[in-house]
């Protein structure tokens, strides 16, 4: 090990950065972060840098680093982007034996500054002794993903509970309180009632002598999107890392199925036509039941929960129940669709609102109001449409809508099978029998596919530089 990893202390303590330009500012992104107080030289001042300095963020000084402003600094970095200048700050400050790092240059560097995952308190450095830059970056990605969002905020919490733990615990049991606490509980009562109820909750329960068990039971009802995992949102990929029991639909793709935590028990409560189906009563018993268990429960749906979703019926259970829940929305199949074919939902001039319709319901194809949906413009994505096709195209015809009408059904929108359909409303029945369907399809009408044929191939390319090349130290020098 060459470098020795540390953390400094330094509050109250003056940071120098020497230089103004694009790469003192990536610099000063982290270093404001920090409770020092950061002074910058610079010949030339931004308007980013003179924005700093008058909300006080910054001490700025327009002119050459003179050595008295080395005075009473602990670091200095050095980003003057002016090979001369920099070699002449260094010596100054080496002159004082003040520690400098030098950006893109160890020759002139006493330090290193790390890539961090920063959940405050909790930072993670990582460094490669400047071998492998792109590495680095690779396994913070990594990092930044295995870390919650309230990492932070749990350690905080750990800080504020101690003295009241130490007062009401012998030493083994505080032992187990804090085992029990950094095991789930805390991050728990963290994400169900922010920091501050976690706060008041564990230190009256702790005023009671008592060591807090498990909270009980909750149901999470989460968006699981359209299928790539990409598009799960970050909660929602905390609850499957969480989760001991995942009630799943059948429209669930099976990638995000592999996201859920190992040891939890998957449902698949799907209504498979033909197949076993589970009832939607069942359904509900199963969510209620689990949860009285004292089992963190996720509900599991695809896109939106709350677009066609049948979630009202397992709301009203758990209302019923008194089982405490939460819904986490998701991307719905229309707003990805519409993105897979570059054609916003939404247009000026062109549609003031957009029908989220369906093409079935309980009593079989659902009636609109078809007169409103026939108006030059209009854009409706229709869910479960497909078998109804013939029956939304004769309505919409019948209310004076125009035959010439652009339609685009896409099939798996974002998963590896997706496929897309353009047609226009004269041909769209005709089209749907013949073209076979097997997987869930949107239909957008009023949208022609607006896809670049080239998109495709640069998308492809795209991904390709955003995956893990295993040369990454060629890639960098190339
Ligand atoms: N809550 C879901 C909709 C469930 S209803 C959402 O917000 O997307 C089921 C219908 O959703 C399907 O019949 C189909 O019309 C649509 N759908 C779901 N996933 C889809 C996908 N990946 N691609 C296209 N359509 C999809």
């Amino acid at each position: 090990m060459n470098y020795l990893p540390i953390f400094i202390d330094v509050r109250d303590r003056r940071i120098v950065v020497a230089g103004g330009g694009r790469m003192a500012l990536s610099k000063l992104r982290t270093l404001l972060k920090s409770a020092a107080r950061v002074t910058v030289i610079a010949s030339v001042i931004s308007d980013e840098l003179r924005d700093l300095a008058a909300s006080d963020a910054i001490q700025l000084f327009a002119r050459r680093l003179t050595p008295r402003d080395l005075d009473d600094a602990r670091l200095v970095y050095i980003a003057n982007e002016d090979i001369n200048e920099d070699r002449r700050v260094a010596t100054l400050c080496r002159e004082r034996d003040i520690l400098v790092n030098t950006v893109d240059n160890a020759g002139m560097s006493d330090f290193i500054s790390p890539a961090i995952v920063d959940r405050d308190p909790i930072i993670v450095a990582i460094g490669s002794e400047g071998t492998a830059p792109l590495l680095t970056r690779q396994i913070k990605a990594r990092i930044e993903a295995l870390l919650d969002i309230d990492t932070g905020a749990l350690a905080r919490l750990a800080a504020s509970l101690r003295p009241r733990v130490r007062t009401c615990f012998a030493a083994a049991q505080r032992r187990s309180f804090w085992r029990h606490f950094f095991a789930g509980i805390g991050a728990r009562l963290i994400a169900r009632h922010g920091a501050d109820d976690a706060f008041r909750v564990l230190h009256n329960t702790l005023g009671d002598g008592i060591v807090p068990s498990d909270p009980t039971g909750h149901v999470s009802i989460v968006g699981g999107g359209p299928g790539d995992p990409e598009l799960l949102t970050l909660r929602a990929r905390r609850m499957l890392d969480r989760a001991d029991v995942v009630l799943y639909d059948r429209l669930i793709d099976q990638r995000i199925i592999d996201l859920v935590r190992r040891e939890a028990v998957l449902l698949e409560v799907g209504k498979t036509p033909g197949g076993h189906s589970w009832r939607q009563d069942d359904i509900n018993a199963a969510l209620v039941g689990a949860a009285r268990e004292g089992q963190q429960v996720v509900r599991l749906k695809s896109g939106d929960p709350m677009v066609f979703g049948r979630v009202d019926e397992e709301i009203d259970a758990l209302q019923a129940a008194s089982v405490s829940y939460e819904i986490v929305p998701g991307i719905t199949s229309a707003t990805a669709a519409a993105a897979r074919i570059g054609a916003s939902l939404t247009r000026r001039g062109r549609n003031r609102a957009l029908s989220l319709i369906t093409g079935q319901d309980t009593a079989g194809y659902a009636e609109q109001d078809w007169r409103a949906l026939a108006i030059p413009g209009v854009v409706s994505a229709i869910y479960m449409g497909i078998g109804a096709a013939r029956f939304v195209q004769g309505r919409l015809l019948l209310h004076g809508a125009d035959p010439a009408t652009p339609v685009t059904v896409i099939e798996n929108a974002t998963r590896v099978d997706e496929r897309v359909l353009t047609t226009h409303l004269a041909e769209l029945g005709q089209q749907m029998t013949t073209q076979k369907f097997s997987g869930p399809a949107i239909i957008l009408l009023g949208l022609a596919d607006r896809s670049d044929s080239n998109q495709l191939t640069q998308r492809l390319g795209h991904e390709l530089a955003l995956s893990e090349s295993p040369f990454p130290a060629l890639l960098e020098v190339g």
